[in-house]
């Protein structure tokens, strides 16, 4: 159960559910019956309230618009088979948001208002998460810069906003990805472990080149010599290479990611070797082609893992080999999901009860 704060509340008068289908839900697509909104002026955060999910109305000259002040986060909630109301790690979402805040001259958001804030809506809008297999709520809150002002400088006032969208289950087919050598997504120094709107935003362009070229997503590599692995898309990168796991260590220029440290946990867990390590691709390519690297994947909050069937580089594609039913990939897959889920035990604390 969670701290108690003041919450204004405004319900919706007719909800909206029956409007969707819960049959064919496209990611991102439908949102939940409110959202909380929380004020930051005069140098506080206000009262939190929650009101029916709508559009709101902001000046031409609003400052996130123009220069950039805007962070997010992404997380997941669930129903237990006996309807409990079941979020993943939820308190680092909220430490990862106020590490984005430092970094983007934002000012942070107390646990009370984020844990009480989010706990409240997913009460109010408890019949909207989806309680079949693999389907979920997915969390979105942010936080955006909103004086009305032309001039390069931090915004004296903010908006927080948690919506939530009920989604599917995610199926992630293997990925064909092509590591990128000429575009970076971050230096050292810059903004690359913030979840910052314009992290994504630069983003597009060298995964629509790759898209072009056959592609789904990109491999980023170091911005000095792109000669190491970063991440990938929205996810981190993972490799499974002589029966130990490999990723590349968090640092300024990958985002923490919290599946990652869910992976690394249960794979620590089950006595596998971790080496968080740079790796080369020279490294990955070779090892693709003596049968070393067995595995690669992505790991997020969106697919959870998604299998890499295909490493594209300089003009050449590395194939990995089928995965089999004991891939590591596939037993972490269902292990994390079933402590999300509430179908395994929770031995690390990552499950709260709403
Ligand atoms: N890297 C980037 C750039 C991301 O946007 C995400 C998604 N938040 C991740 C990695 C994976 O992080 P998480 O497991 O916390 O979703």
């Amino acid at each position: 159960m969670t701290e108690t704060i003041n919450i204004e509340i405004h319900p919706i008068e007719k909800s909206r559910i029956d409007a969707v289908d819960f049959d064919n839900l496209v990611f991102g697509r439908s949102f939940a019956d409110h959202m909380l909104v929380v004020d930051y002026k005069d140098g506080a955060w206000q009262t939190p309230q929650i009101v029916p999910y709508g559009n709101l109305s902001y000046s031409p000259a609003m400052m996130s618009l123009h220069y950039g002040q805007a962070i997010f986060e992404g997380m997941k909630a669930y129903k237990s088979e006996s309807g409990d109301i079941l979020v993943f790690r939820p308190l680092e979402n909220w430490a990862r948001l106020n590490k984005s805040a430092v970094r983007m001259c934002i000012p942070e958001i107390p646990e009370e208002i984020f844990m009480g804030g989010l706990s409240e809506l997913l009460r109010l809008d408890a019949n909207w998460i989806p309680d079949k297999p693999g389907c979920s709520m997915y969390i979105r809150p942010f936080i955006f810069s909103t004086d009305e002002y032309v001039g390069v400088s931090p915004s004296k006032t903010y908006k927080f906003i948690i919506f939530n969208c009920p989604v599917g289950a995610y199926y992630s087919k293997p990925l064909k990805v092509r590591v990128e050598t000429q575009y970076i997504r971050a230096a050292h120094g810059g903004v690359g472990f913030s979840k910052n709107a314009g992290n994504y935003g630069g983003s597009l362009y060298p995964t629509k080149l790759a898209n072009d070229a056959g592609y789904d997503q990109i491999i980023w590599t170091d911005a000095a010599e792109h000669k190491y692995v970063e991440e990938a898309g929205t996810m981190n990168l993972m490799f499974v290479i002589n029966g130990a796991l490999v990723t590349a260590p968090t640092g300024d220029t990958i985002l923490d990611g919290i599946t990652r440290k869910s992976v690394l946990q249960v794979a620590h867990d089950w006595g596998m070797k971790v080496e968080e390590r740079k790796l080369s691709i020279e490294e990955l390519v070779n090892g693709i082609k003596d049968g070393s690297v067995q595995e690669a994947f992505g790991a997020g909050t969106a697919a959870v893992i998604a299998p890499i069937s295909t490493i594209g580089f300089e003009g050449n594609d590395y194939v990995l080999p089928e995965r089999p039913e004991d891939a590591f990939s596939r037993r972490v897959y269902e292990e994390i999901n079933n402590i999300k889920i509430g179908k395994k035990e929770d031995t690390h604390g990552w499950v709260y009860k709403v």
